[in-house]
């Protein structure tokens, strides 16, 4: 179907190699919270009651027995902490109270300025584009809601989460299950023919095919390449400009 017939009602949009290049996420963001930690614990250590409790989450993941082997639990410190958090980072486990560590370390980073969500020169006027049409659009990355949320409303072009309708995260399913668009679907209230998902991942854009969405892959600087089998199975842009045109159905 051509790019100017195209309807849809949301546009679903994964962040990281579609809106928002992946050395953003590799080379900003997670050495910014490793950098920070130590810093951010021990301004927040006696005052915060929040951190005092992902302290002692973090206490209780498996891997913190093996990595404190000879620290006796009364000398549990800033350090200890910390490095802990640099462990778990370098290892890239998905630990909860880890994301919402991380997720308190780039706020701060963000409210001060010193860190900006990129998002790739077409990104806003896309969006302002579906909203003029009358579309939502939705995000659906496996960063946490409220990670997401940062890096739209301190983007490097100013606040784009007024633009945003709704957020999702792997709280409703991982990016490569098909279940995970049905629910996205339910929960937007919407057929899943009217959604609209763009990702540079082709895992991601055939589950979501085969929940009924609508799919285009995105080959933006810096992602990496694809097959020639990928490339056949799936439609392919190298950014929004294309979508501009994108309209409600009939
Ligand atoms: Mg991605």
């Amino acid at each position: 179907m051509p790019s100017t017939e195209r309807v849809a009602k949301v546009v679903l949009v994964d962040i990281e190699g579609t809106t928002t290049s992946i050395g953003f996420v590799h080379d900003i963001l997670f050495p910014y919270a490793k950098n920070n930690v130590e810093k951010f614990l021990e301004d927040s250590w006696d005052s915060s009651v929040e951190i005092k409790e992902i302290v002692r989450q973090l206490q209780q993941v498996p891997q913190f027995a093996e990595y404190t082997l000879r620290v006796p639990p009364t000398d549990v410190d800033v350090q200890v902490i910390t490095g802990f958090v640099r462990y778990l980072i370098d290892k890239d486990l998905k630990v909860t109270a880890l994301k919402a560590l991380q997720g308190l370390i780039w706020q701060q980073g963000y409210e001060s300025g010193e860190l900006m969500g990129h998002v790739f020169t077409d990104v806003p006027g896309a969006f302002a584009a579906w909203r003029e049409a009358g579309l939502r659009i939705a995000v659906y990355s496996s960063g946490s809601v409220a990670a997401q949320k940062l890096i739209f409303k301190h983007s490097v072009v100013g606040d784009l989460l007024t633009h945003l309708s709704a957020h999702f995260d792997t709280h409703v399913g991982h990016k490569q299950e098909t279940q995970s668009y049905a629910n996205i679907a339910k929960t937007l209230g919407e057929d899943p023919r009217h959604i609209l998902f763009l990702t540079d991942t082709p895992g991601e854009a055939a589950a979501a095919r085969s929940a009924g969405l609508q799919t285009i892959v995105l080959q933006r600087p810096g992602n990496a390449p694809l097959t020639d089998d990928q490339k056949s199975r799936h439609e392919l842009i190298a950014d929004f400009s294309s979508l501009h045109t994108l309209q409600l159905p009939e």
